[in-house]
């Protein structure tokens, strides 16, 4: 494994109490993976990604890079870089004396600076800018010389911290797609820090989604959104409904249906996907879920249709349905509907 964590714990003393920041987490991220940490802010992520670096050591636990550990080894000493949200340009320098900075530095031959700088500035897409000031490129672009200086180096880990915090949607959105297939060009193990779990699902091999100082759930993308471990991770990713009850028998009575949940009973917290419902105006059979609600708002969006449908009970739930010109529903304001799907599609 290119980074394992285990038991990795990091105290505080702030105004004289300890105050955990990461509270034990254990992670093994494999060479070459675009491994990302999602998470709320103030969840641990930044220190969590800190004590990869080695700026700053865990109180308890173990940090090993590529299998040697090195928990209190200094970051200079560990073949890993990292990026942050404020890129921290040389602003007096131009965008190839900034990249080239850490070879001269490290008294690299002249020769080989110029072909490694300019390698990278081909990969990032900035070759024909060399003389630019960082002042006199767009936020995208910075953000690219910052990885162009990071990568030069040839770390065998890329750490980036929220690295398109700063950008707006539009190019963050370019720039995701531009990072992925950087990674996959320079072949390192890339871990990434994100609250936006949108960000973090289109990118990622793996995902840890990280809650109050602890790892919530470790997985693949589609994982993660179709198999929430936790109604944390359910709220957090994506729309997602949430139903509780007291189960009997993996039956949920809710509002005058029925909820499947095989296996359980007692109180319950059942998450659905609005996309894994269906809304039909007859009531539907067969082994599935069902719940008979009120449409409320309908909200037409394009390719589907997001409903919000009220309860028995008085829960909101939503669903989403595709919007295709043979759609079964037709379902209107102030309809009575029935709400289904398998029983698969809760946890
Ligand atoms: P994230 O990056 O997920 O937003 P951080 O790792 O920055 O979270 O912080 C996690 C928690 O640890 C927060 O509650 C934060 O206030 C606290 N924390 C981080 N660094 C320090 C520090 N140097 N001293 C005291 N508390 C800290
Ligand atoms: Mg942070």
């Amino acid at each position: 494994n290119a980074i394992e964590l285990d038991g990795v714990v990091k105290e505080y003393l702030s105004h004289g109490e300890v105050v955990q920041a990461v509270k034990g987490v254990t992670l093994d991220i494999a060479e070459g993976e675009f491994f990302s940490l999602l998470g709320p802010s103030g969840c641990g992520k930044t220190t969590t990604m800190r004590m990869i670096a080695g700026f700053e050591e865990p109180s308890r636990g173990v940090v090993r890079l590529h299998g040697a550990d090195v928990t209190n080894v200094p970051p200079n000493k560990r073949d890993i870089n990292m990026v942050f949200q404020s890129y921290a340009l040389f602003p007096h320098m131009n965008v190839w004396d900034n990249v080239a900075f850490g070879l001269k530095q490290r008294r690299t031959p002249q020769e080989e600076i110029r072909r490694r700088v300019g390698e990278m500035l081909e990969i990032v897409d900035l070759a024909g800018r060399e003389k630019r000031r960082p002042r006199e490129m767009s936020g995208g672009q910075q953000q690219r010389v910052a990885l162009a200086r990071a990568l030069v180096n040839r770390p065998r880990a890329l750490l980036l911290d929220e690295p398109l915090g700063a950008l707006d949607l539009k190019l963050r959105q370019a720039m995701q797609i531009e990072l992925k297939r950087i990674q996959r060009e320079v072949g390192i193990t890339f871990v990434y820090v994100t609250h936006d779990q949108s960000e973090a699902l289109t990118m990622s091999d793996r995902i840890a989604v990280m809650n109050d100082g602890l790892v919530e759930q470790l997985g693949g993308p589609r994982e993660i959104y179709e198999k929430p471990a936790s109604a944390f991770v359910a709220g957090f990713i994506g729309t997602s409904n949430l139903l509780t009850g007291v189960a009997a028998g993996g039956v949920l009575e809710l509002g005058g249906g029925r909820v499947l949940v095989p296996g359980r009973d007692g109180e319950v917290t059942v998450t659905v996907r609005p996309e894994k419902i269906t809304i039909s105006l007859d009531k539907p059979d067969g082994e599935v879920s069902v719940v008979p609600g009120t449409v409320g708002e309908v909200v037409y969006l394009g390719t589907y249709n997001s409903y919000a449908v009220r309860l028995g009970d008085g829960t909101e739930v939503t669903v989403f349905q595709q919007n295709a010109h043979d759609a079964t529903t037709t379902a209107e304001r102030g309809d009575p509907v029935w709400l289904s799907w398998p029983a698969q599609h809760s946890y």
